[in-house]
């Protein structure tokens, strides 16, 4: 292996002499003190190598000795990952005293005594290929798939394969005879590299299918769909964590992923404290048992930060070549494009727009482009769901994180402030926030099949009558009421009343915070029925005194149980007043 010796230090950015080869992305260890250092190569200019340590360098000196381990920087993938909290090196955090990690400490990523009970799915003589399922192993009510080594390359036939039985991560469970006569051992862990996206399926298809989250906002208005992607910026408070929350609690996922990425720490600590308690509608559990947490906090050296959404993406990854829907969260993209920018102005390169790299959008695209939804190679299929959030400085959707964001992600959550600071939940520009997938011819098909062929047309015309309620609202502000017909006011308030009974959603009511689908048509062709009446008042007073009366009865109905008798009261006393 290739060694090396200290030349510079600065900050996390190591200079190193080396004595052999070195691979750009190569993992080393740099001793000091007794410590060993994690150290990621960025940069190789003949024998003089550039690193990124993971860790605080503090005490380093000039001459300090470097082991190369000739792999990239990668994570462990098997049983026993759910519900753990990870740092982005894939530290199990659970195994520390309080959240970090002292210097020098890496901790086993799984559990290497636990036993799983094991049952095959190939027999002897089977042709198989990298990613395969062999065998499954039923995690927290999870049917997990051990896979043939996602490296290995050609086809193998199974040799052996072991009874169904308890077995351990590392014993060997089959063993595989690949075409030139070697053999693989294959036990229940899988490496691979973060920064490189699994291309392990046969096809990755337009995503077409509705994926439900219960939350109005989305499934209605901008929907999102299983192995889509989407963003939601927002200023601090105007409820990204909420809105995340509910995605991760109702939406239609068999994993979640939180990247809590570089977020002050405070805020990681009330991830873990809050995520624990979250119920889980879709198994009356906990929704910890199918979910993982990634946390870095913006205090952890920058490398590390950077590292965190990658290892993310790569477990989910793992758990889409399984034939699992997999939901992934980044909570903020932000602070991972910082972490990004740190490390490219530490290694003087020309920076690009608001000293940003050059390749953000690349990195930022190339990340998004991993998620999907997939036909596996033996016809399954598997997705990522990937929503991040962007905290933009002061609000300005202009910087280059959220217009590269813009670029590649298909949904935009725009949260606004305005909007927050008067309560109206969840805080979604209804104007600037949009879904790509309605102009999917894949996505209406689907829709027409699943709803009805009327959903997308109803859904596109409102959308029209929030724009046309904006502005006539920044009429009247100017004119005054009574310097508009009254006519206007009719169409500001059939806006309101897409508003308030659509869009509005109060997260913390039990009935109100999800809605379900045959709920949301049902709303949906009520409200769409309102905006097609034709209403004559005589005086703007008499319309604004009709619509909150009305306004009022569908937000009573909206926290009424579905169906239930109060429900049907509310409905039939909204009739009464359109048939007035
Ligand atoms: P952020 O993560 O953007 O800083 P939070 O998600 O913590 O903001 O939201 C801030 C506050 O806004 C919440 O504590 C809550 O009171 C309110 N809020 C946000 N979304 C909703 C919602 N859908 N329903 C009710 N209240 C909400
Ligand atoms: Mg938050």
């Amino acid at each position: 292996m290739t060694k090396g010796t200290v030349s510079g230090v600065i900050a996390n950015m190591v200079t190193l002499r080396v004595d052999g080869p070195v691979r750009q992305g190569e993992i080393c260890y740099i001793e000091t003190g007794g410590d060993r250092l994690m150290s990621e190569v960025i940069k190789v200019l003949g024998t003089d190598v550039y690193v990124q340590v993971f860790e605080s360098t503090r005490g380093l000196k000039v001459g300090a000795p470097a082991e190369f381990t000739g792999h990239m920087l990668e994570v462990q993938l098997g049983p026993g990952m759910l519900s753990k909290n990870y740092d982005g090196l894939q530290n199990d955090l659970d195994k520390m005293e309080g959240v970090f990690l002292r210097r020098g400490q890496y901790t086993e990523p799984l559990d290497a005594e636990r036993p799983w009970g094991f049952t095959p799915l190939v027999k002897v003589g089977d042709e198989v290929q990298s990613s395969d399922w062999l065998g499954e192993v039923i995690e927290n009510s999870q049917k997990l798939k051990i896979m043939a080594p996602f490296q290995m390359e050609g086809k193998a036939k199974v040799k052996s394969i072991v009874k169904a039985g308890e077995y351990k991560i590392h014993d060997v469970v089959a063993v595989l005879q690949k075409e030139d006569g070697t053999e693989v051992q294959v036990d229940m862990v899988q490496h691979w590299p973060v920064k490189f996206a699994m291309t392990n399926y046969k096809e990755k298809p337009r995503p077409f299918k509705l994926l439900e989250t219960g939350v109005r906002t989305i499934d209605t208005f901008n929907p999102i769909v299983e192995g889509g992607t989407g963003f939601i910026p927002g200023p601090f408070g105007t409820g990204k964590t909420v809105l995340q929350h509910a995605i991760s609690k109702q939406a239609e996922a068999d994993i979640v992923i939180i990247a809590a990425c570089g977020e002050r720490a405070n805020e990681v600590v009330e991830i873990f404290t809050e995520f624990p308690e979250l119920d889980d509608p879709h198994t009356g559990r906990k929704l910890m048992e199918r979910t993982i947490i990634i946390a870095n906090t913006s205090n952890m050296p920058v490398a590390a930060r950077e590292a965190s959404v990658y290892t993310a993406m790569t477990m989910a990854e793992y758990y889409r070549s399984m034939g699992l829907r997999v939901l992934l969260m980044a909570d903020s993209t932000s602070r991972w494009a910082q972490a990004l920018r740190e490390m490219s102005n530490r290694m003087e390169e020309l920076p690009g727009p608001d000293a940003f790299p050059m390749d953000l959008g690349a990195l930022i695209s190339n990340f998004y482009g991993r998620a999907g939804y997939v036909y596996l190679n033996n016809g399954e299929v598997g997705s990522i769901t990937f929503i991040g959030t962007v905290s933009p400085a002061g609000g300005n959707l202009k910087e280059p994180v959220t217009e590269n964001t813009k670029k590649v992600a298909r949904c935009f959550y725009g949260l606004e402030q305005d909007r927050a600071d008067k309560k109206r939940y969840p805080a979604v520009n209804p104007i600037e926030s949009y879904s790509k997938y309605l102009e999917y011819p894949e996505f209406s098909e689907y829709i027409s099949k699943k709803i009805n062929d009327k959903w997308i047309p109803k859904v596109l015309a409102l959308k029209t009558r929030m724009q046309r309620g904006k502005e006539i609202a920044e009429q009247i502000n100017i004119l005054g009421d009574d310097g508009v017909p009254v006519d206007y006011h009719v169409v500001f308030w059939k806006s309101e009343i897409i508003d308030f009974v659509v869009l509005q959603q109060d997260a913390f009511d039990e009935v109100d915070a999800v809605t379900s689908l045959e709920r949301q048509e049902a709303i949906l062709d009520l409200v769409t029925e309102i905006c097609e009446k034709d209403f004559h008042f005589d005086t703007f007073l008499d319309c604004v005194d009709y619509f909150r009366k009305l306004i009022n009865l569908c937000k009573q109905m909206n926290y009424s149980e579905y169906k239930s008798e109060m429900y049907n009261m509310f409905v039939s006393q909204i009739r009464d007043m359109l048939a007035a």
